[in-house]
């Protein structure tokens, strides 16, 4: 039997700067299956236990929970350092983490709010993929207006009884856990008494209902809480610290969350110009004084989306708070990526030659994108809240009529 593995092991532990940045792309380009690659037709995408198997080796090599402390499994390194690795994967064509929500936003908030035992709990199950995160804060009724809430826990004896519904769970059928945002006061209570819990998504009284998505997939999900009993222990900081631990989960969700996102962004572009170059009538786009003029605007997009994040990196390592800026952020990527797929989409639909191999793979990689890009400007907040947010906070503007 293999040794249990310790986070003093990995490769990368020793390494700084641009030879972290050296590790970090090697071992991708060594070890990243071609099934993986969304730049390639492949016969059947990766199944959940191979992503699980390929992120645990992603881990293990130091290239996921940099900036966690060691104690909890992570690497503790700097969030300079996790810029340069994020760079390295966005930079590779793979899918996204089936466990961004585990890693992008419980992971932090539990290291904010967190007591010791939950930390040692639930931060290396995570890292390991041991356990997958779902995130439960919309509700029908509660969306861009989270304080409306209406899902319940009251605590009768030692334990938590969750009532309620949540909707748009992504990752809901495959996750371990929730991180559930519950009322635990009144609905008029709003901002007052919320709580988040981590709820073991096997506990009894919890039923999930899959939704079929634009692309056909079936990746969120209803979940049903009937009677649920969620121990103390799951219990996230105290009654009352819900409300300001999910606009921490939020501003982390649209600052940090995924990094890599730019140096992806970048990756696609590079996709699309040299499969364009392998088909005749795309060629002859690229040569086109409209399409080159819409492309350089793209090419300025990304340019700017990696500022921010650059921006945002140097501000946090400074020990400055981000605010509201991660809104800027959010709503840029967000408008900026639907722009960019959907010219990508319209570029595409004029291949000559669309059975080419090269055409094929990057029709299918940017019909893919296309269709998922709707969602981009709705989910993490969306693009009139972000607005809201910047004309509010970060403009101070006049409170104006709705
Ligand atoms: C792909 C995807 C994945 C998601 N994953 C998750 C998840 O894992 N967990 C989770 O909890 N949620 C998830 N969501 C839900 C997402 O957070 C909500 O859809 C989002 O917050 C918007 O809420 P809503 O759908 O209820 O729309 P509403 O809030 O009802 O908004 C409807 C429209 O009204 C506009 N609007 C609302 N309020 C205002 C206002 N004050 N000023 C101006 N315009 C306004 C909105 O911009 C929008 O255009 C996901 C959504 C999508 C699309």
């Amino acid at each position: 039997m293999n040794a249990p593995f310790s986070n003093s092991d990995a490769p990368s532990l020793t390494l700084s700067g641009e030879a972290l940045r050296t590790h970090a792309r090697e071992w991708l380009e060594k070890n990243l299956p071609e099934k993986f690659r969304t730049d390639r037709m492949v016969d059947a995408a990766p199944t959940l236990e191979e992503s699980k198997t390929y992120e645990a080796a992603l881990y293990r090599a130091g290239l996921v929970g940099i900036t966690w402390p060691r104690a909890y499994g992570g690497y503790g390194r700097t969030l300079r350092e996790h810029l340069v690795v994020s760079q390295e994967i966005g930079s590779v064509p793979m899918p996204e983490s089936v466990n961004s929500i585990g890693k992008e936003l419980a992971g932090p908030i539990i290291l904010a709010i967190g007591n010791e035992e939950q930390k040692k709990s639930y931060l290396p199950a995570i890292l390991e993929m041991r356990e997958i995160w779902c995130q439960g804060f919309s509700e029908p009724g509660a969306g861009s207006d989270l304080a409306g809430l209406r899902t319940r826990a009251e605590k009768i004896g030692g334990k938590w009884r969750v009532n309620g519904q949540k909707i748009w769970t992504s990752g809901a059928y495959r996750a371990q856990r929730c991180l559930l945002l519950a009322r635990t006061g009144t609905v008029e209570d709003r901002h007052r008494g919320l709580c988040l819990f981590a709820v073991p998504m096997d506990t009894p009284g919890i039923r999930v209902n899959k939704i079929r998505s634009i692309d056909g997939k079936e990746s969120f999900c209803e979940v049903f809480f009937d009677d649920v009993e969620v121990d103390e222990a799951d219990a996230l900081g105290l009654p009352d610290e819900g409300w300001n631990a999910a606009i921490r989960v939020l501003s982390i969700e649209r600052a940090t969350n995924r990094m890599h996102r730019s140096w992806r962004f970048e990756n696609e572009m590079r996709h699309l110009v040299s499969a364009c170059n392998a088909d005749p009538a795309l060629k002859a786009l690229l040569d086109d004084g409209y399409y080159r003029r819409q492309l350089a605007r793209i090419g300025v997009d990304l340019e700017v989306l990696k500022g921010h994040i650059e921006t945002v990196v140097e501000a946090l390592s400074d020990g400055q708070s981000v605010g509201a800026r991660g809104s800027i952020s959010k709503l840029h990527w967000s408008e900026a990526h639907q722009r960019f797929v959907a010219l990508a989409f319209e570029m595409l639909a004029k291949a000559s030659k669309p059975d080419l191999p090269e055409v094929r793979a990057v029709r299918s990689r940017f019909e893919n994108l296309y269709l998922l890009s709707f969602a981009e400007t709705i989910y993490a907040g969306t693009t009139e809240i972000q607005l809201g947010i910047i004309a509010d906070r970060i403009m101070q503007l006049p409170k104006g009529r709705k």
